[in-house]
């Protein structure tokens, strides 16, 4: 005991929230780990003699139900609970002289010291959606009981997700986490027009505007309400969020069309510093001239990489990549097939690692569930998880499907020509190539480049194409438990849909390579299969080798998608949200790669492949372009 304590073990499977841990003994600890004085540890161990009892039961700790109903309220807030909630609210209805001053006084502080635990990273989005749920049951009991509205908001917001995108975690979260911080939310939901938002937004008198999209297209819709912002002379902030959207093409292509500040939002715990300081005259001055400053280097870094050179098409043709085309597999069937998919295949295929992303909560699983500091959330979340899928399972509230096809194919320059059984040509699909001037030996590729050409005018090779939803019943789940005020299973719900459905995309490849019979060598582990440890690649539309979302509409028809219950918006964005669709490539040498920047020759080219207007392939492919398709040409 004299040598001092060289190293600590911590019991990851007991961590407490710091603040929590008695002040006493929280000193007696640290006088001992950071060896503060020779008395510590004696101290220690006496005050533990103190405490000795005859073992302790594990049962649910029940002690802060004697504290005053002040502390109580600020317990249950903090840590999440629910279960006493409406003996509180009772009480507190019958104690306080009005409904209204529950609200704002321990309701309001309690969520005060969450909000500020988030902050300070203390308090993980989980534990904070968790208290809001609390929160806003306990505003549900008084509400009846109020004359007027509570109106103590430091401020309203508007958000939505754009027009022709259907994803809503990223802004749900959102607007949980504003709300806890005490922001009025007016939620749009999901693809809400322009003039919805814009109309709802001066008619409601919001003080900012915020718009949320998943899917490419919707960066161009970001860009047209903000222009439509300018136009009818608006003058509340714009924020931007959501899965493509980037500080880059905020400060490039939104900023520039509204004169108003426009920020870009990464993720839940930001957005309320930008709120708050947007809100006050004060710190809104200093925001605003930094985010000014940051936009204006981020335009130019990209005015300078618009700059860089890129090849031709005919150069970049030239410098395709050359499979060698042998031994090529049949695939077990040919046209659409659906399949049965049972949701328990797909649950050992779910990657947590994006689970634990969509919550904020960054790393690897599973690691994560051991981090000192998110392990405790990580692995409490983690457990409901696992206890909604099996509910999930057990009452058939959440359904999953897929169709899988084979077509012969064959490539004619940069197309890939599906035909039927009988030699029908099917599909006529145009695929992009990379323009970018590469170092020596690197080719210039296509996916077109991994299917064979025709060999004596007959098609020898195959193209496979899927779609997979695990969203049916989602939607309606999710609504029963919002309307329930429970957001934590709300977005829950949403999240396991999104990553089931990436199980199943997983497991319908499977399918694909075992109908090809290209399974050879393959251990079929989930983990080798999360790790793409097999032959092929199943490419999805929208992303980078084949970033035109625009080819979907063709694919959902050829696999009758709908038939599944499956739906497109304007955009190329999937209905139920969590689906995936995309194309099954069998080439040893095919793997993922980014098309990058597209020049105006391929435009124009791909542009009558696909048989559009330019200015409307312009518009699918926005942020590919290697040009300002705005800009007058010589
Ligand atoms: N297991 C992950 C899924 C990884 S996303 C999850 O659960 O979320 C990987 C998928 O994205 C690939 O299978 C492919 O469908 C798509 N993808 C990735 N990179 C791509 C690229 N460069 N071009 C086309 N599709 C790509």
């Amino acid at each position: 005991i004299e040598a001092g304590l060289d190293m600590g073990i911590v019991n990851a499977g007991q961590l407490a929230v710091y603040e929590e841990v008695p002040k006493k003994l929280r000193d007696l600890v640290e006088d001992v780990i950071f060896n503060r004085h020779p008395e510590a540890t004696d101290a220690l161990v006496d005050y533990a003699e103190q405490v000795r009892g005859t073992g302790k039961k594990r049962t649910e700790d029940l002690s802060w139900r004697e504290g005053s109903l002040v502390e109580r309220f600020k317990h249950a807030l903090l840590h999440g609970l629910v279960k006493f909630i409406d003996e509180d609210v009772a009480e507190a209805l019958a104690t306080y002289d009005a409904p209204l001053e529950i609200i704002e006084g321990p309701l309001m502080e309690g969520m005060g010291v969450v909000g500020e635990l988030f902050g300070a990273g203390k308090m993980f989005l989980p534990q904070v959606v968790k208290s809001a749920r609390v929160m806003q049951k306990a505003v549900a009991l008084i509400e009846p009981h109020m004359e007027r509205e509570a109106n103590t908001s430091r401020g309203k917001l508007l958000l939505a997700t754009v027009k022709g995108d259907v994803h809503d975690i990223g802004k749900n979260i959102v607007g949980v986490v504003l709300a806890c911080n005490n922001y009025e939310i007016i939620d749009l939901g999901v693809m809400v027009p322009a003039a919805t938002i814009l109309d709802t937004a001066v008619e409601q008198g919001v003080d900012i505007v915020g718009l949320s999209g998943l899917i490419t297209p919707s960066l161009d819709e970001m860009a047209a309400v903000a222009q439509e912002m300018a136009r009818r002379e608006m003058t509340q902030p714009l924020l931007i969020g959501g899965a493509t959207t980037s500080r880059q093409h905020t400060a490039v292509k939104i900023a520039p069309r509204y004169e108003q500040p426009t920020a870009h939002v990464l993720d839940a715990s930001r957005a309320v510093n930008v709120v708050s300081d947007l809100l006050d005259e004060q710190r809104k001055k200093t925001f605003v001239e930094q985010n000014n400053a940051s936009q204006d280097q981020l335009r130019y870094v990209y005015s300078q990489r618009q700059d860089d050179p890129v090849r031709t098409l005919d150069e970049a043709r030239a410098n395709a990549r050359e499979c060698a085309f042998e031994a090529l597999p049949t695939p077990a069937f040919l046209g659409r097939r659906e399949l049965e998919v049972p949701l328990a295949e797909l649950v050992p295929l779910i990657d947590w690692t994006f689970f634990f992303h969509a919550w904020e909560l960054k790393g690897s699983y599973p690691s994560l569930l051991d981090d000192p500091e998110k392990g405790a959330a990580a692995r409490e979340l983690h457990g409901h998880a696992l206890e909604m899928l099996e509910r999930i399972q057990a009452d058939g509230s959440l359904r999953a499907k897929a169709v899988l096809g084979f077509w012969k194919a064959h490539r004619e320059g940069d197309d890939v020509v599906l035909q039927d059984e009988g030699g029908a040509e099917v599909w006529r699909l145009p695929m992009l190539r990379n323009q970018a001037t590469l170092s020596e030996g690197r080719a210039n590729e296509s996916l077109a480049d991994f299917v064979a050409p025709a060999a004596d005018g007959q098609p020898v090779d195959h193209l496979g194409a899927f779609a997979v939803t695990a969203g049916l019943g989602a939607d309606e789940l999710a609504a029963a438990y919002e309307r329930d005020h429970d957001d934590y299973n709300a977005i829950l719900v949403k999240a396991l849909a999104d990553r089931l459905a990436e199980a199943a995309a997983e497991w319908c490849h499977r399918k694909a390579r075992e109908a090809w019979g290209i399974t050879d060598g393959e251990s079929g582990e989930a983990g080798d299969l999360l790790a793409e440890r097999f032959r092929g690649i199943r490419p999805a539309f929208g992303y980078p080798a084949c970033p035109d979302h625009g080819p979907k509409q063709r694919l959902f028809e050829l696999l009758d998608a709908p038939a599944l219950g499956m739906s497109l918006t304007e955009s190329g964005a999937m209905l139920p949200a969590a689906s995936v669709s995309g194309l099954v490539f069998a080439h040893p040498d095919c793997h993922y790669f980014s098309v990058g920047r597209i020049d105006r020759d391929q435009i124009a080219d791909y542009a009558a492949r696909c048989g559009d207007e330019v200015e409307v392939v312009e518009k699918r492919l926005g942020s590919w372009l290697a040009y300002d398709p705005d800009a007058p040409t010589l």
